[in-house]
């Protein structure tokens, strides 16, 4: 029997510093077996973040999460979740050595995985103005676009439970081969079209998108919890695309116009 299609081996060409080592593999498991880190929890700011930035095996993801931090990025539960998932699992093997770059890479079909400063933002935004339990966790979250998955394995740190949407089947595959080994009963895929939301999982606590059309769908609001929040990208003037912000009360819906973003477009159907 052919042996199945292995990544390069691990790490490639990601610096992994000098003492580092890849993670012993048991034979026959594929390359893919990404971890996700048991962090300690974080209570403070900077000094644990510090400390666990020290101990990362790879040193490209402690520059990454330096970056985050210059960049305003400042809730330790997200620096915790950004430094907790192997963002090298989630892209192909050619692209491993920019895993931890801020940047956008191709994940197939015209798709990209977004860049880890976009992840990060939008995340902070949602556990911010999410539904959140005594433990600061978000309740159940909707992922718009699972792409490739490594949004939902972020969120999966921060969240009870994930149900995560995908209307391209390769993708949807792709996300479900990528999280296969971190065995996260968490987080569940769904093919679907994402324009109508997933009725099933709501109400939710926070909603997540990676794909902008020309105004957030009434589907989404409505299945937001009161006391919830949207986070998406929408088509603004001029051709241009920004993050919104939508918080949900008892009051009504308050919309927020953030920063500039570039996301793919949030079409309809399955592909
Ligand atoms: N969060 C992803 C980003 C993937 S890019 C990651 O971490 O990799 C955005 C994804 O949204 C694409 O895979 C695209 O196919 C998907 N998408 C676009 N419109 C959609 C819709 N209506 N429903 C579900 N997914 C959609």
């Amino acid at each position: 029997m052919a042996a199945p299609p292995q990544r390069p081996g691990f790490p490639a060409r990601i610096d992994l510093g000098s003492g580092a080592r890849p993670p012993a593999r048991p034979a026959g498991r594929p390359a893919a077996a990404a971890t996700v880190a048991q962090a300690a929890p974080v209570t403070s700011a900077s000094a644990p973040q510090a400390a666990s930035m020290a101990r990362d095996p790879i040193p490209a993801r402690a520059r990454m999460l330096q970056q985050l931090m210059a960049e305003g990025i400042q809730d330790p539960l997200v620096l915790r979740a950004m430094g907790a998932v192997d963002r090298h699992h989630f892209v192909d093997g050619a692209l491993v050595p920019q895993a931890y770059e801020d940047t956008a890479l191709p994940i197939g079909l015209g798709q990209t995985i977004s860049k880890p400063s976009v992840v990060a933002r939008m995340t902070e935004l949602l556990l911010q103005g999410g539904v959140r339990g005594a433990d600061g966790r978000l309740g159940r979250v909707l992922d718009i676009g699972t792409g490739c998955g490594y949004q939902a394995v972020v969120l999966a740190q921060l969240a009870t439970e994930v149900y995560s949407i995908e209307r391209l089947r390769e993708l949807h595959e792709k996300a479900r081969a990528n999280l296969r080994p971190l065995r996260l009963a968490t987080v569940h895929l769904i093919l679907g079209d994402g324009m109508v939301g997933f009725a099933k999982g709501a109400p939710y606590a926070g909603i997540i998108a990676a794909a902008g059309g020309e105004a957030v769908p009434e589907a989404w609001i409505d299945q937001l919890a009161h006391g919830g929040r949207i986070v998406a990208p929408v088509a603004v003037a001029g051709g241009q695309q920004a993050l919104m912000v939508i918080d949900k009360s008892h009051q009504g819906v308050q919309q927020t116009i953030l920063e500039a973003v570039n996301f793919v477009p949030l079409k309809s159907g399955l592909a």
